[in-house]
């Protein structure tokens, strides 16, 4: 089991390591200046998410976008921009957080707190309920060679084939709690500078669900989020980043107002025309500095890059 944890890291180091040299190439080339122009000038609003960052690298993120002139919108706002009563940006950059993870409530919570930062954390309510996500139970269950469908595959198989695997896995196993609490919830949501989205119930591959399954993981996440804080969620982030047009049918129906993917592009004015269909850009925890910055601008990925 360690030996395969051990192998993971070691591949992750590499793979950072070599990320790392072809970040300073679009660093060096200009591709990040030009980038960071363009968005100052108002081309687009960056759309950044994270899952789980360190404190360290979520406040290089704010500072760094800080000293190079931009300014931080919330959900909210974005709203006004869609519906027209707040003009386009210049130089706006927007965060978002996936699946409420622990560290985030002294990592993510309280430094936009001290630095007066909006953010939108998006939740499973069952995970938040139970302390775990069925991922994290059959990755788990991966290194301990207990014989059921890795994660990636469970990703793959109708959503009750699913639930039925990652039941007998909790039955075998326990993890600890890798999700923030209902109280920390609670207590995160009163700060003006945090609001709580959408994500389902149980984190499911929401296009492997049947029409019952995927009405009802939105409904229940939107129930529980309103009896935990009082507040309607209007605002969702599909998990995993997989949905089509059913699942974008399935927001409209239940009144929310905007749906996030993961699809990593920018946030133009003619993105904004497809208002559950919005795309991010995501960070990733653990890598450089300067791949980061690469991909807080939007030139680490094919599709942003078409733009240049
Ligand atoms: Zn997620």
């Amino acid at each position: 089991m360690d030996r395969l944890i051990n192998y993971n890291r070691m591949k992750f180091k590499l793979r950072n390591v070599l990320a790392y040299f072809v970040a300073w190439v679009f660093i060096l080339i200009g591709l990040v200046n030009r980038a960071k122009k363009k968005a100052l000038k108002g081309d687009f609003i960056l759309s950044i998410y994270f899952h789980n960052p360190s404190k360290k690298e979520f406040e290089f993120i704010i500072k760094w976008f800080t000293k190079n002139g931009f300014k931080f919108i919330g959900v909210d706002d974005l709203k006004k921009i869609i519906n027209g009563s707040m003009s386009f940006p210049k130089g706006a950059v927007l965060l978002t957080a996936d699946d409420g993870w622990a560290s985030n409530f002294a990592n993510v919570a309280e430094v936009a707190n001290n630095y007066k930062i909006p953010i939108t954390i998006f939740v499973p309510t069952e995970a938040i309920e139970s302390g775990n996500y069925w991922f994290s139970y059959a990755k788990k269950a991966k290194r301990l060679g207990m014989g059921y469908l890795p994660s990636k595959m469970l990703k793959n198989v109708p959503n009750a084939e699913r639930l039925a695997v990652i039941t007998e896995i909790k039955k075998k196993i326990n993890l600890p709690r890798e999700a923030m609490t209902i109280s920390e919830i609670q207590s995160i949501a009163a700060s003006p500078w945090i609001s709580i989205g959408g994500h389902s119930h149980t984190h499911p591959i929401l296009p492997n669900c049947s029409d019952d399954e995927l009405e009802s993981e939105i409904t229940v996440n939107k129930k529980k989020v309103f009896a935990w804080i009082n507040y309607q969620i209007d605002t969702f982030a599909y998990p995993n980043g997989d949905y089509g047009v059913r699942e974008m049918n399935a927001l409209k129906k239940e009144d929310f107002q905007i749906g996030f993917s993961n699809k990593p592009e920018y946030l133009s004015p003619q993105s904004l025309n497809s208002k559950f269909n919005l795309p991010r850009i995501g960070i990733l925890e653990g890598a450089s500095k300067a791949e980061n910055i690469c991909r807080m601008v939007g030139v680490w990925h094919k599709n942003t890059l078409k733009v240049f």
